[in-house]
């Protein structure tokens, strides 16, 4: 399939890991809007989160299992801000769902 992020999971495109476990990966933003920016998703491809389900929606916990693991494992006791983009209007260029985790600066809110 032509999706740079299912590339990604495969190891067909090289990036630096931050957690894998059977149903996710995580690994650094190329472009980090944070001075921590790590990229989470499932495995399995999903376009977009207007594409969850009854039958996928587990792996969006997952996503949430694995983004609380991560949290410890990177001392992110500050804490720090999950985002997904969403379509077209919602800033998505990345056509496999994925949530950004940024850290270790002071977020602003409300984002623009
Ligand atoms: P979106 O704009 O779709 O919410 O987020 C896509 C994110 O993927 C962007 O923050 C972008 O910097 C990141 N990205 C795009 N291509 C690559 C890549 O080849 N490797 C990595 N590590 N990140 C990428
Ligand atoms: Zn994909």
């Amino acid at each position: 399939m032509d999706c740079l992020f299912c590339k990604i999971v495969a190891g067909d495109i090289p990036s630096t890991k931050v957690y894998e476990d059977e149903y996710v990966y995580a690994f650094k933003d190329i472009d980090p809007q944070a001075p921590f920016h790590a990229i989470v998703i499932p495995k399995e491809h999903i376009v977009s989160a207007d594409m969850i389900n009854e039958q996928n929606s587990h792996l969006v916990a997952k996503v949430f299992e694995a983004i609380a693991k991560i949290s410890k494992q990177e001392n992110l006791e500050n804490g720090y801000r999950v985002v997904n983009n969403c379509g077209k209007d919602g800033g998505q260029t990345v056509g496999h769902i994925h949530f950004h985790l940024l850290a270790r600066r002071n977020l602003q809110w409300p984002p623009g």
